[in-house]
């Protein structure tokens, strides 16, 4: 059901992907939030996975695990890092998920007898998602992101569902393009021709774009905005410039300074209910990209890095993220080195030394047999040298694994994700799982999103989070095995949060007085990590690492 007098804004892609449609949204968002309108940011997918976990994060990018346990695009990370608070279910939408919903509503003759057509019944279930999301978590405001780029055949539906949107609430509806307005080498000059061949394409869609928010290299000159105002049919005053900047957290800053979140106010007819108060944001991003601030180094030790430097940093986006706004709140600044663990079984002991020179290491999540020995050996050095180490879902487990091999002398020690009659399988496969891997159920069945976990008192983990029972995303099929706690407490590891229940290891981590951090958590910690509240466990982890580096 439609909410009254609810507002919408689409964001939309013209000319090429990738221009920072998520950063835009994301920023509308936060700056009407800050604006005293209660906002919900939607992701639009137009791909046919009815979720982003089935995909491989060297070409899709990290899956972002909501609260709830949906796995969803990184975006909604970003969104969720903007507005500083959970999104739901609702709020993000592939047209698998739609055509799932379209296919089973007609197997249960739930358009009684009707042909049933992506015009109207595809569409109008994309609006009802719409609404949906519109009237679940009491927002004003929703912002939607098409994914994207106008022109795509994949995406069409969607912007007329939007098309629709407008029709049937034309004061409540907004749509925002960004586009991409090239400078060629050859020529050194700002080109908008593309981007009013986008307008013009979307115009041939019924819809014409409110905003223009301009993303290039350079800012746009008077000139050009007049340009593309008379050529895109667009308001000057909403033709928005969006020169290339160092953090993405300085775009609602820069929005801000043009008035943006006030212009999309008055097109929206909503009275401005405070002004926004982005001083905290401000102090963040001062702190964030301080040129003068110290570094400090990080390894992180993966192996999804094998398509190139652009898309190493997405699938790790969150943990990333994490650090910087650690590092941010400690006045540092985090220098990130990606370290293949490939490289390390192939490079020997000679290659694992090099690691010394850093003042962290962090094996984030994973999956598979590909690079887990050297991360293991990583993980060795780290313990062995009393380098600060963090471990990530896989990175728990192969530290557990690691200590069961060196320590308490199983050799053998592994995980049944890579051998599946491992003769200690310290790590070993849910019960639960058994079945779905045995069925081949790969989607959205892994042991996912919120779950609590104690803290055991006198531990570092406790000491960091200053509670007893804290709630953490997760997404695995494999935990530690019961039968190995007690010898592998014997041997001195602690088990410092577990389930309620006390079934489930959540944590491990070595004495303070072994180890200045040597830490690994079951769960993702990075998913809640905030620009302006911090994930505590990244602080303590870059608190040991800057003390490294002091001592070094
Ligand atoms: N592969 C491991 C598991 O399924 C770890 C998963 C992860 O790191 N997210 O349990």
């Amino acid at each position: 059901m439609a909410k009254e007098g609810h507002k919408y804004i689409f964001v939309l892609g013209g000319v090429m992907s990738g221009v920072g449609k998520g950063v835009v949204t994301s920023s509308i968002g936060l700056l009407l939030q800050q604006k005293g309108y209660p906002v919900n940011l939607v992701k639009v997918d137009p791909y046919l996975n009815v979720d982003a976990g089935t995909m491989n994060p060297t070409e899709h990018g990290e899956v972002f695990v909501l609260r709830s346990g949906l796995e969803t695009d990184q975006d909604m990370g970003n969104y969720e890092r903007f507005l500083g608070r959970d999104l739901t279910n609702e709020d993000y939408m592939t047209s698998g998920m739609v055509y799932q919903s379209v296919i089973a509503r007609e197997r249960s003759l739930g358009y009684h007898g009707k042909f049933v057509e992506a015009i109207p019944h595809v569409r109008d279930e994309i609006i009802d998602r719409m609404e949906a999301a519109a009237s679940y978590n009491g927002s004003r405001v929703s912002v939607i992101e098409i994914g994207g780029t106008i022109g795509d055949f994949q995406n069409a539906l969607f912007i007329e569902a939007a098309r629709v949107m407008k029709m049937k609430h034309p004061e409540d509806v907004l749509f925002v393009i960004v586009s991409y307005l090239p400078v060629p080498g050859t020529i050194g000059e700002m080109k908008t021709k593309p981007t009013q061949t986008a307008v013009r394409d979307l115009n041939s869609y019924g819809v014409q774009p409110d905003f223009l928010v301009a993303r290039s290299t350079h800012a746009l000159d008077d000139k050009r905005k007049e340009k593309l105002a008379i050529w895109c049919n667009i308001r000057k005053e909403h033709v928005i410039s969006a020169p290339d900047i160092e953090s993405i957290y300085e775009a609602p800053l820069n929005f801000e300074k043009d008035k943006l979140g006030d212009a999309i106010l008055d097109a929206l007819h909503l009275p401005e209910k405070r002004r926004a108060s982005l001083a905290v944001w401000k102090k963040f991003v001062k702190s964030a990209t301080n040129k003068k601030a110290l570094e400090v180094n990080i390894a992180i030790v993966g192996k999804y890095f094998d398509t190139g430097d652009f898309v190493l940093a997405d699938a790790y986006l969150s943990v990333i993220e994490a650090i910087k706004f650690s590092a941010a709140k400690l006045n540092r600044h985090a220098l990130i080195t990606w370290v293949n663990s490939k490289d390390l079984e192939k490079g020997g002991a000679k290659a694992v030394a090099m690691l010394a020179k850093y003042h962290g290491i962090i094996v984030p999540g994973g999956f598979g047999e590909s690079g887990i020995e050297g991360k293991i050996k990583a993980i060795q050095f780290a313990r062995e040298k009393k380098i600060p180490y963090f471990g990530l879902c896989y990175g728990m487990q192969l530290m557990v694994i690691e200590y069961a091999r060196n320590v308490l002398k199983l050799k053998n020690a592994h995980t049944t994700e890579i051998q599946k009659n491992s003769e200690d399988p310290v790590v070993d496969v849910m019960l639960e799982q058994k079945k779905h891997l045995a069925d081949n159920k790969y989607g959205g069945t892994m042991r996912l999103g919120s779950y609590p976990a104690y803290l055991k008192k006198g531990t570092m983990a406790r000491a960091a989070y200053k509670k007893e029972l804290v709630e953490e995303r997760h997404r695995h099929r494999y935990e530690i095995n019961s039968k190995y706690v007690k010898p592998l407490e014997e041997a001195g590891l602690v088990f410092s949060g577990t389930s309620p229940d006390g079934v489930l290891m959540e944590i491990a981590e070595l004495p303070r007085s072994v180890h200045p951090f040597m830490l690994g958590t079951q769960f993702h910690p990075e998913f809640q990590a905030r620009p302006l509240a911090p994930h505590p466990l990244f602080t303590e982890f870059l608190r040991a690492a800057i003390s490294r580096k002091r001592k070094k």
